[in-house]
């Protein structure tokens, strides 16, 4: 792909350079129609089923993204008290939300069993904790499948080396305690990692809780957990994630438990990334261009406080060059090392890049900055976060979330 902004139109016929002087920069701006389209996509993996995709929010918890989800008819996992907190005041109902916590407090996990939305328990002793809130109540439990998968070891949440989930062993513990507190197994759970392009763990991660479930009586759900990976090399001609031929595969599998267990509970997923990450992109300034000992370096006011993903994972993002407005075509290139304004010198967005020739002044749009990116990001280095704007169906532009300021940084003192 030569240029995602221009394919996909992602300023919706706007101008970037306005925008990014309208707002100011660093920006992170969002494009509601593909959002939508994504949100739409995941929903549609099961229809021969009871199927709900969960769109996992800590991805992105912005609230005019949460409501997108509302509208486009996902429901929503959350993870602590403050993502419940901005689900309910986004306007879903608790019905349509799934708690997957994991360590919580006594008070975090009365928070959710006050309001009545499911709670999933991710360890024997949280399992105890919720019984004794909770006797003769409900929830579910999150196994760990025994495969993980993911683009870094510090995102696969199944298998061997993981805090996550109650191993299969040890389900006969399980049924003990849910006998001593009269609890009732509503649904398991589980997640084996983030961002897979493989579809193999994945479904056979699907097999393994299958198998799994058999032993548990009456489920109401089954929820296969999130992952759906998108194309972060799409500059380099990755291509999407391929729903179609998973969804192939998938139901097969499903169609045999379904006989087997004599009824079809709802089945559930979990996207975060899938849903978002590809909606949102980053506009940052160039401000300085320089050689140091060889190699080249592009100073942006996109810092690691801003993304946090290239240091934290060494994650690849594409990034395009716009100036006056218009992308850069990638003809004249040369390798580059584009930088953050963050005192350390793991901030780096990439390495040895090859971009077209950058002139500072320029705009450096980082592609696929819709997930973990604002959700992750920090006032490290005391900067202000960032403003978020939306891209509108119909082409406007709206701001999501003021640029925080210094005074901001005062306010818990
Ligand atoms: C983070 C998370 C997800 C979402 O993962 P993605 O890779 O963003 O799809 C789903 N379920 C659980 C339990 C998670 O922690």
């Amino acid at each position: 792909m030569e240029s995602f902004i221009n394919e996909r139109d992602f300023f919706r016929g706007n101008n970037p350079e306005t925008i990014a002087e309208e707002y100011g920069t660093p920006l992170y701006v969002y494009n509601e129609e593909i959002i939508r389209k994504q949100m739409d996509n995941v929903a549609k993996v099961i229809t021969k089923y009871p199927y709900t995709a969960n769109y996992s929010v800590k991805a992105n918890t912005n609230i005019h993204i949460l409501k997108l989800a509302l509208e486009e008819g996902n429901n929503c996992d959350a993870m602590s008290p403050g993502e419940i907190s901005m689900l309910l005041k986004a306007g879903f109902p608790k019905e349509r939300i799934f708690y997957i916590p994991n360590n919580v407090s006594e008070e975090e996990m009365k928070y959710a069993v006050d309001l009545g939305i499911m709670t999933s328990l991710d360890s024997l002793s949280q399992l105890e904790m919720f019984g004794e809130i909770n006797p003769g109540g409900k929830c579910a439990v999150r196994i760990n499948p025994g495969v993980g998968a993911g683009h870094h070891d510090k995102v696969i949440t199944a298998g061997k080396k993981t805090k996550f989930g109650i191993a299969e062993e040890d389900i006969p513990e399980i049924f003990k305690i849910t006998e001593k507190y009269n609890l009732t197994i509503a649904g398991i759970n589980q997640h084996i990692g983030s961002l897979f392009m493989d579809p193999e763990p994945y479904l056979q991660a699907v097999s393994n809780l299958l198998r799994i479930a058999m032993r548990f009586e009456n489920l109401e759900f089954i929820d296969f957990g999130g992952g759906y990976g998108i194309p972060y090399h799409k500059l380099e001609g990755e291509a999407e994630y391929d729903m179609e031929s998973f969804k192939k595969r998938l139901e097969p599998i499903l169609d045999k438990f379904v006989e087997e267990y004599g009824s079809a509970p709802l089945f559930k997923s979990e996207p975060g990334r899938y849903c978002v990450a590809e909606g949102g992109v980053i506009l940052g300034r160039v401000h300085s261009v320089k050689q140091n000992a060889g190699r080249k370096y592009v100073g942006t006011d996109v810092g690691m406080n801003v993304l946090v993903r290239p240091s934290m994972y060494d994650s690849w993002h594409d990034i395009e060059v716009i100036r006056d407005g218009k992308v850069v075509p990638r003809e004249n290139t040369e390798t580059v090392t584009v930088t953050g304004n963050i005192c350390e010198s793991g901030d780096i967005i990439a390495n040895d890049r090859e971009l077209p020739v950058i002139k500072k002044g320029d705009l450096a749009c980082i592609l696929d900055a819709g997930a973990y990116g604002y959700s992750m990001s920090s006032s490290y280095n005391s900067r202000p976060r960032p403003a978020e704007v939306m891209v509108c169906k119909d082409g406007t532009v709206k701001l999501i979330r003021r640029r925080e300021t210094i005074e901001d940084l005062f306010e818990f003192m």
